[in-house]
């Protein structure tokens, strides 16, 4: 249900109760005021009768008068006779006007003026002519016909009073029917809208709580849906293998996964409600720092944070674990973050089994070199023994002096080869300057038998020294590695490999960005080159197109290295054409800000 139809609704209840009460009060009204005309009309024939009562107290006045005079022949006792009289035409008029819509009141009074002006015309005024003039008034007769006219007055009086009073009744009856009608009028009006408005209300009800239930259902599907999602979740959360931390933006925890239970070693209701960086403790691999929080990270660049590989998680017991951690903003419908999603594994194994490729590598480069080397080694102590035997055997001392000489240089060439290989082996803790054209010319001289074996004939163009901050012993690792594959990649007869060595300066590349100094080694060969279909491979672990006498792992390690010391190393080939060959193109910085370790830049398996 939504809200226009709801207000619209309560608008329609308000309105029509409103529209029915005014309905009713306005026949109310006319109702009152035609009460109101009813009591207007009983008020007149009040009226009527008050001056009906005038009219008649005034003529008994004058009667009396006329008596009194009549009896003592004194002219004071004329006086309400008189007084009467001039007042009566007037009260007449009244009274005649009083009676206006009423013809047989109107001939009453008309009647009664005609009778009283007959009793002053034919005996009041004779009378008092009489007596003025000193005669008696005793004339029985006289006397009769006056009180007969009386009579008639009298008789119209009463019958004009008798009239109003009946008319008044009738109106009183009038006014006590319209007041019943009105009383029966008002409980008719109430009940009808009562159940007017009754019926109206329960229908617009109706309609607003079964608009209520379906919203009610559709509430309930909802929240069974969310219910049910919310479960899907959980067990997605709880069966998957990584540890997952959800955190509200305060950094407190609200779920924590089974695993990252297992991991972190604190107990899930210990857990919650905890602020991350108790439970998550972490430390950097490299320099055993405390990491920045995760939250804070989060919120700070306001982005999910990639993996870092370099995180020592520190568990409840303190023992600790390499994890790789990654975290993500939770938004809510408007995009504020709301929250916080940590996920992380424990990499321990994996980087063991990382270190453990990049080690069988050099083994196998080793192994590869072992026959060469053995054969470098042995030509020369094989000339050192001759010279040996031929000192023994009686020479003069100028010859004695020329066969140590040989000798020396003999076994300079051994300890040089014997160097070589350690340096393959000897790391060094931090980046050291290591002249490239020096670690080239070593590893020419470890790989050139082999090279002489396949018939490569090397070029070089090692114009030295081009110093770069590096472990020597990964990049002797990397050179005999991509040496090797040039020179494996040898084709029967005229196989050339092109070395060369060049400083190259700092920089502003096509896309911008800043190039720092340092120094480029390109080694290219004119072998069958790389097929389209394999090139993607080419930097994947244990991808070899050589079955046993290849590991997969050369190239892998190569760059492995090389992105360690911030640098790059790119393959281009042709198989096409005359200028068949593969180009390996390696940058290394001049001071190189360490990256990570070999696996850390190893994509796809960090
Ligand atoms: P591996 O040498 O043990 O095979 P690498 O990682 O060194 O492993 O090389 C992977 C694959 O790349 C090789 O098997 C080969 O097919 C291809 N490759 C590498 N360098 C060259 C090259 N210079 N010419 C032709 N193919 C090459
Ligand atoms: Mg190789």
């Amino acid at each position: 249900m939504n809200l226009a139809k709801f207000t619209r609704i309560l608008r329609q209840a308000l309105l029509l109760p409103v529209i029915a009460l005014l309905l009713a009060a306005a026949a109310l009204y006319l109702q009152i005021r035609s009460t109101n005309d009813t009591v207007g009309i009983i008020q007149l024939t009040d009226t009527r009768i008050a001056q009906a009562s005038l009219v008649a107290k005034l003529i008994v006045d004058e009667e009396s008068g006329l008596r009194g005079y009549e009896t003592t022949g004194d002219e004071r006792f004329l006086q309400p006779f008189t007084d009467a009289g001039n007042r009566l035409p007037v009260e007449f008029e009244k009274l005649q006007n009083l009676t206006e819509g009423d013809p047989q009141q109107r001939f009453n009074v008309e009647d009664l003026r005609n009778e009283h002006q007959t009793w002053r015309d034919a005996f009041a005024l004779p009378i008092t002519a009489l007596v003025k003039a000193g005669g008696r008034s005793n004339d029985v007769n006289l006397n009769l016909y006056g009180k007969s006219l009386m009579d008639q007055v009298r008789q119209d009086i009463d019958s004009i009073k008798a009239r109003a009073e009946t008319r008044r009744q009738e109106r009183i009856a009038e006014w006590h029917r319209q007041v019943r009608n009105l009383i029966e009028a008002l409980i008719v009006v109430a009940l009808g809208m009562g159940i007017l408005i009754g019926l109206f209300m329960r229908s617009r009800l109706h309609a607003v709580s079964s608009a209520y239930r379906s919203s009610l259902e559709i509430l309930s599907r909802r929240a069974e849906e969310i219910y049910q999602s919310e479960q899907q979740l959980r067990t997605t959360l709880d069966s998957i293998g990584d540890g997952v931390i959800t955190c509200d933006i305060d950094g407190r925890i609200q779920m924590i996964n089974p695993v990252a239970c297992d991991l972190t070693g604190w107990p899930a209701n210990e857990a919650v409600d905890r602020p991350l960086d108790e439970v998550f403790r972490i430390v950097s691999e490299l320099t055993r720092e405390p990491m920045e929080d995760p939250v804070v990270k989060v919120k700070r660049l306001k982005a999910a944070v990639g993996a870092t590989n370099h995180t020592i998680l520190i568990r409840k017991d303190s023992t600790e674990l390499l994890i790789a951690d990654s975290g993500a903003p939770v938004r809510d419908q408007t995009g504020e973050t709301v929250g916080i999603v940590l996920v992380f594994r424990d990499i321990t194994l994996e980087r063991r089994t990382q270190e453990a490729l990049v080690a069988n590598e050099k083994l196998a480069v080793a192994g590869r070199l072992a026959a060469t080397i053995a054969h470098e080694i042995h030509n020369p102590l094989d000339s050192v023994s001759n010279l040996l035997y031929l000192m023994k055997n009686s020479v003069s001392a100028e010859e004695s002096a020329q066969f140590i000489d040989m000798a020396e240089r003999e076994l300079t060439r051994v300890t040089q080869i014997s160097r070589a290989i350690l340096g393959l082996y000897r790391e060094s803790r931090a980046p050291v300057p290591v002249d490239l054209k020096v670690i080239l010319e070593e590893i020419l001289l470890l790989t050139e038998h082999r090279l002489n074996e396949l018939d490569v004939n090397v070029r070089t163009d090692l114009r030295g020294p081009v110093v770069v901050d590096a472990f020597p012993a990964e990049l002797r690792q990397v050179f005999t590695n991509l040496i090797s594959n040039a020179a494996e990649a040898a084709t029967v007869g005229g196989h050339e490999i092109h070395i060369s060595v060049l400083p190259v300066a700092a920089d502003i590349d096509s896309s911008g960005q800043k190039q720092p100094s340092g120094a480029r080694i390109i080694i290219a060969d004119n072998g069958p080159g790389v097929s389209p279909e394999d090139t993607p491979h080419l930097f994947q672990a244990f991808f070899t197109t050589k079955g046993e006498q290849g590991t997969g792992l050369g190239l892998w390690v190569s760059r492995g290295i090389v992105h360690k010391l911030g640098g790059t190393i790119d393959l281009t080939s042709e198989t096409q054409g005359s200028g068949h060959g593969t180009t390996v193109t390696v940058f290394l910085a001049e001071k190189p800000t360490i990256n990570t370790n070999i696996a850390g830049a190893i994509p796809g398996l960090a």
